[in-house]
């Protein structure tokens, strides 16, 4: 029997098990996946103050390069922001994962690979343990509580209905793909708002003629893989291109969770809705999340009550806040291209100085 049992392998899943591992509880993490980091997520950006708030140490074979610029663009008018003090980084995520979950298994989790969680066991309301299958097998693994980690949308999360009240549907749909062409050895994060201020392309460099390209959209109808090729075409103006591969499509469809946690389980990351409509901090607040996690439960265990639900959601929505109130698509979703393409035009070539994060750069341009 374990302590603790996290499910899912992803940010926030790795440092639920590093920390309760860390804490002496005996920790188990499951994912469904074929390993850790895969299928390729590709590049993501982290920052500096990130990393020192995850408490990972940068290592070489995961950090591709690093970020000092910003730019922004909308029509013809763009916006150059240069990072004095702050620093982003262009990250490997199969890699990087892969280092998160090595720090875990480091501080003495154990981690099984493609075993999926199927529901919870419970008994009298109570979570006893996890249902989990491993290819044919299906087993009931004993726990005192769980760490639900994973991610937006899960089926195991849609068999709880005890926790998936909708407020309102949260549609995110995003696609990345990793794309060879002239992209002139780029040495920033290129932004691009979509015409309508309703989806954002972003230009994010590998190597000299490699780059990621991701799209995200806030509405229903939006159609990632038809708006990349599109975006590369008309706005890029990329005549010749090829796609290596699809890194990752998200289109998910999902509820709000009304509760953070109910006796003998927490959620953590994007199951909490705490990213939702922001990406910028995506990892960091899913990483930060999961450490909240294992030490609230890890507190509710040595109590013996589990009253502290309340005060695990009110620290979760905290941390949410600048993501919630601040997010890139909720800033801009509410202009219009004109002012938006005004206000880029008036403060285009400015430097960005002091602590902080991507929020808070576009707030100064907002
Ligand atoms: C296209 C795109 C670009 C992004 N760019 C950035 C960026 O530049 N910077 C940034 O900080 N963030 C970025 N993000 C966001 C970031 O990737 C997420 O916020 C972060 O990965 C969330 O971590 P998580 O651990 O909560 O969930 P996830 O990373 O989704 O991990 C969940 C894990 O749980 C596993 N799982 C789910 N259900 C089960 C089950 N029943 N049994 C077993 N395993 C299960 C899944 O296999 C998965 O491995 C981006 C996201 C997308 C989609």
């Amino acid at each position: 029997m374990y302590d603790i049992i996290v499910v899912g392998g992803g940010p926030s899943g790795c440092a639920a098990s590093r920390r309760s591992a860390e804490l002496g509880l005996s920790t188990l993490m499951v994912d469904g996946r074929i390993e850790i980091g895969s299928p390729l997520r590709d590049y993501e950006i982290l920052s500096r103050s990130g990393l020192e708030r995850m408490g990972v140490e940068i290592e070489k074979h995961w950090m591709d390069r690093s970020l000092r610029e910003i730019r922004i663009f909308v029509g013809e008018a763009n916006a150059s922001i240069f990072l004095d003090d702050m620093e982003f980084y262009s990250v490997e995520m199969d890699k990087f994962e892969k280092h998160l979950a090595a720090l875990s298994s480091e501080a003495g989790a154990d981690i099984q690979i493609k075993t999926e969680a199927i529901s919870p066991v419970l008994n009298s309301g109570s979570i006893t343990g996890v249902r989990l299958r491993t290819g044919q097998t299906v087993r009931d693994e004993k726990c005192r509580a769980v760490i639900f980690a994973g991610g937006l949308d899960s089926t195991f999360m849609r068999n709880m209905p005890e926790l998936v009240i909708s407020r309102g549907e949260r549609v995110a749909r995003s696609f990345q793909y990793r794309v060879v062409g002239n992209f002139e050895n780029r040495k920033s994060i290129d932004i691009y708002p979509g015409g309508d201020m309703r989806s954002l392309y972003a230009v994010i460099p590998k190597e000299d003629n490699i780059a990621n390209i991701v799209a995200l959209g806030l509405d229903d109808d939006f159609d990632p893989v038809q708006s990349i090729s599109a975006f590369i075409n008309n706005t890029l103006k990329i005549s010749s291109w090829g796609s290596l591969q699809e890194v990752s499509a998200e289109i998910n469809r999902t509820g709000y969770p009304e509760k953070l946690g109910m006796p003998g389980m927490l959620l953590a990351g994007d199951s909490t809705g705490i990213n939702s409509g922001c990406w910028a901090m995506g990892v960091e607040n899913a990483y930060v999340s999961g450490m909240i996690a294992a030490e609230s439960l890890n507190q509710m265990l040595v109590s013996g009550t589990f009253n502290l639900i309340t005060e695990y959601e009110k620290k979760i929505r905290e941390l949410s806040m600048g993501t919630d109130k601040r997010g890139f698509m909720n800033m801009i979703a509410g202009l219009d291209s004109k002012t938006f393409r005004n206000r880029l035009e008036s403060r285009s070539n400015f430097h960005f100085r002091g602590k902080g994060n991507f929020s808070d750069i576009l707030g100064s341009i907002l």
